[in-house]
């Protein structure tokens, strides 16, 4: 024991120097070098060292390296600089000075004007696409999270090597390898829209509108799917999405990182790439399938929306601070709207389940009280602190701007495919926007742009629609809007005549009370366990109410703090509406050609 320690101490001691050791100059003509190592992946800490060569900023006496707050896409504060140990900044073989200005700002001195290395360790154990993640089956790096910058030299061309642990036979990154395992980003922004894969992942690839796709399979269960239908299915999400905006591919490549995990879900997009989390079994399960194919159409359909036509507040970045828009309804609702567009587009679903994901994306919308509290403008500011931050009163309060904008999307479709008789789509505005602006300016579209646009391409004046039902909670008159091409929808109570309770509470403790009901009325909170319902031992919420009528009442004894508290429970009426829409199959031809535009009829 004492022997290993004192040989295991011995060897830590030159590999410790060397860590902290000046970076080389890897390849000439980068501002920037970066390289990054995992000599022990099960610790979950990556060693990276920055080299920093641009002589102007080396000139001044003081450099300062930062961390970003937050990562495009994902609209909360992460507060990446948490990660950081170890870090020290050493130049012309001597240690400088490094010295904490702020929560994520590091400020160098010493140099006197030769290249600056700083190294730091990276904790990397936060399985999300948003965060970095390292163990001994996989590497997983978002650029945010990772890679410290110096503010002059954001719009410079750096550039990153990764040695990968021995373990680990492949790096997938969606920037171009100017060496073996080196990658080079025009900028700061590239740098942190490129996450890379790094482990023994399953590769696939195919080309698809003469763009080469590649999909880095990470899972440590064995996936089954057949090939050649993945791929085929694949080819259809990103035609199928193509087809939406038309014109040429705006990308040279591009990467989908899919991690196959027991738990977790959801996507993050890039301009070149995305991380998408599912689960291993997913291949075997058509619903979940489904799904996922959806997961991907929207991830893709963002390298459009969003990641180039987009709200002016979202590029270029402020990457330590909240970057504030009205506009997420747009980037992330009308999104939501295409992912399944995008699957009927491709054939991949048939219009009764386009029909049926429409339908349940507005009682989704319908019965959450928030929708009446909160607009899809104000739900898109207060991502920061609402959308990623819910609390217990969040159903009561909030609206989510994915549900109400998908909505939106829909009934704005059905507006100008209405008004134009079939010959226009929501399509149309997207197009015009993105080559007005993205093509042509590179430039994000204000609020008023994008009304404007919307009202154009609708040939009637929206103003007082965006008045109402995005910046306001007025309900839609759905029925008018469907009937614009030729559909009936029907929304009405689902149980009329079943009481309801009215708080969740999946094993006796409530986590939510729904505005409204008898129990928001009549007494129960949050947190309360739930002991006895009329004299019976809890079992569930649905036990409550089984068996009565609306109008009765239930006994409930809860315990509050400690205190016990006995409550009599309105069963009032169950509030949750269903919608249907069903297509009214009209003889006129101008009915039938709007229906068939809006469901992709050919
Ligand atoms: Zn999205």
């Amino acid at each position: 024991m004492t022997k290993y320690f004192v040989l295991s101490a011995l060897l830590a001691l030159p590999l410790m120097a060397c860590k902290a050791s000046e970076l080389p100059k890897i390849l000439a003509g980068y501002a920037t070098t970066y390289e990054v190592a995992m000599p022990e992946p099960h610790t979950h800490f990556f060693e990276i060292r920055v080299r920093i060569d641009d002589p102007e900023v080396l000139k001044a006496d003081h450099v300062d390296f930062k961390m970003a707050a937050w990562t495009p896409g994902s609209y909360l504060i992460r507060e990446y600089a948490k990660n950081i140990e170890g870090l020290t900044a050493t130049a012309g073989g001597k240690a400088l000075n490094a010295v904490k200005t702020s929560k994520n700002t590091w400020k160098v001195t010493g140099h006197q004007g030769q290249p600056i290395t700083v190294f730091y360790r990276l904790y990397a154990f936060e399985i999300s696409v948003r965060t970095n993640f390292l163990d001994a089956s996989h590497g997983y790096l978002n650029g945010a999270a990772t890679f410290l910058y110096v503010p002059q030299l954001m719009n410079k061309k750096s550039l990153v090597k990764i040695v990968p642990h021995a373990s680990f036979e492949k790096v997938s990154v969606a920037l171009p390898e100017v060496s073996k395992n080196a990658f080079e980003a025009e900028n700061y922004d590239l740098l942190v829209d490129s996450p890379f894969e790094i482990g023994n992942h399953e590769l696939l690839e195919f080309e698809a509108l003469g763009v080469k796709h590649r999909i880095a399979n990470y899972s440590m269960e064995p996936l089954r799917y057949d090939r050649a239908k993945l791929i085929e299915d694949y080819k259809k999400v990103v035609t199928g999405s193509h087809n939406v905006m038309g014109g040429k591919h705006p990308c040279k490549d591009y990467l989908f990182i899919i991690h196959h995990l027991a738990a977790g879900g959801g996507g993050l997009e890039h301009l070149n790439s995305t991380t998408c989390q599912t689960s291993p079994r997913v291949y075997q399960d058509p619903a979940r399938y489904e799904s996922f194919l959806g997961l991907l159409a929207h991830e893709y359909f963002h390298l459009w929306n969003v990641k180039r036509l987009r709200p002016v507040a979202l590029g270029p970045f402020d990457y330590e601070s909240e970057n504030y828009t009205h506009m997420l309804w747009v980037s992330e609702g009308f999104t939501n709207y295409y992912q399944s567009d995008i699957l009927r587009r491709a054939g991949l679903i048939d219009v009764n389940r386009m029909l049926a994901l429409l339908a349940g994306n507005i009682g989704t919308v319908e019965n959450q009280y928030g929708n009446k509290v909160q607009s899809a403008a104000e739900s898109s500011w207060d991502a920061w602190i609402k959308f990623y931050r819910p609390n217990e009163n969040a159903q009561n309060s909030t609206i989510s701007y994915y549900n109400k904008g998908g909505i939106l999307a829909n009934v704005l479709d059905m507006i100008i495919i209405g008004n134009t008789k079939g010959e226009k789509s929501l399509d149309n505005v997207l197009q015009n926007l993105y080559n007005d602006l993205y093509l042509k300016k590179d430039i994000g579209f204000t609020d008023e742009q994008f009304f404007a646009e919307c009202s154009k391409v609708a040939g009637e004046n929206l103003t007082e629609f965006f008045r109402k039902y995005v910046f306001g909670t007025e309900t839609l008159d759905y029925a008018r809007y469907f009937a614009m091409v030729d559909t009936d929808s029907d929304i009405r109570l689902a149980n009329p005549n079943t009481p309801y309770f009215g708080a969740v509470a999946r094993t006796g403790k409530v986590t939510r009370v729904d505005y409204g009901t008898g129990a928001y009325q009549d007494g129960i909170n949050v947190n309360d366990e739930i002991l006895e319902t009329d004299g019976r031992p809890f079992t569930s919420v649905e036990a409550i109410t089984a068996g009565k009528k609306v109008g009765d009442v239930a006994k409930v004894t809860v315990l509050r703090n400690g205190v016990q508290l006995t409550y009599d429970i309105r069963l009032l009426q169950d509030p949750r509406v269903r919608v249907t829409l069903t297509p009214k199959n009209s003889a006129d031809a101008v009915a039938k050609k709007k229906f068939n535009k809006w469901m992709h009829i050919r």
